[in-house]
């Protein structure tokens, strides 16, 4: 399989590259976040206690988060491989990870982190909460919260797959079809 973790900070266009990534490998798109939304516009339980935390910027539990992916990924039969989008954020999250994919005979290929600047994350989250009618982007502490989230408990995720020698940097800033290519290009060598 080819396993594809998609990561970077909240606004480096994860879910938007996700998109053309999946249609270009064949591969199945995972994103926690997404997963947590729908939940929540159905009104499930596990919605009703995601929204708690995704108000506030706070991460979900990690017992809650693994669980929930593991279902999700139990769901495909005999898929090309997936892009995980908005998972592992914590190192708790990759260890499971891991020791998932390593049960079910597969493991990471490569981890792609979109690098963009602090100050263009928080312009583009601005401009999402627009039309994104997102909770979360609407209100600038929020927005606060989830960038220092993010460097707390999420970046040191880079490090656990650097380790493994599966990290590789890509430049986030362009136009949404030039880091297409960059990702294109860093997956396929
Ligand atoms: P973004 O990365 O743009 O902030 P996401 O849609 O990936 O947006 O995530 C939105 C929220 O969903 C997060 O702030 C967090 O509350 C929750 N969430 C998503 N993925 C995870 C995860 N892997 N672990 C815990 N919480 C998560």
């Amino acid at each position: 399989m080819l396993n594809i973790v998609l990561f970077g900070p909240p606004g480096a266009g994860k879910g938007t590259q996700s998109e053309r990534l999946i249609e270009h490998f064949g591969l199945v798109h995972l994103s926690t976040g997404d997963i947590f939304r729908a939940n929540i516009k159905g009104e499930t339980e596990l919605g009703l206690l995601a929204k708690s935390y995704m108000d506030q910027g706070n991460l979900v539990p990690d017992e809650v988060t693994i669980n929930m992916l593991k279902s999700e990924v139990m769901k495909h039969e005999s898929p090309k491989g997936f892009i995980f989008d908005g998972f592992p954020r914590t190192t708790a999250q990759a260890e499971a990870l891991d020791a998932f994919l390593a049960s079910i005979n597969s493991s990471i290929t490569k981890m792609i982190g979109l690098e963009v600047a602090e100050d263009e994350l928080r312009e583009r989250l601005r401009k999402r909460a627009e039309v994104s009618g997102r909770p979360d982007d609407a209100n600038p502490e929020v927005i606060q919260n989830r960038i220092n989230v993010y460097k707390n408990e999420t970046a040191p995720v880079k490090g656990f797959y650097e380790a493994q020698g599966k990290y590789t940097a890509v430049n986030g800033i362009g136009s949404i079809d030039e880091i297409t290519a960059r990702l294109y290009k860093a997956i396929e060598e």
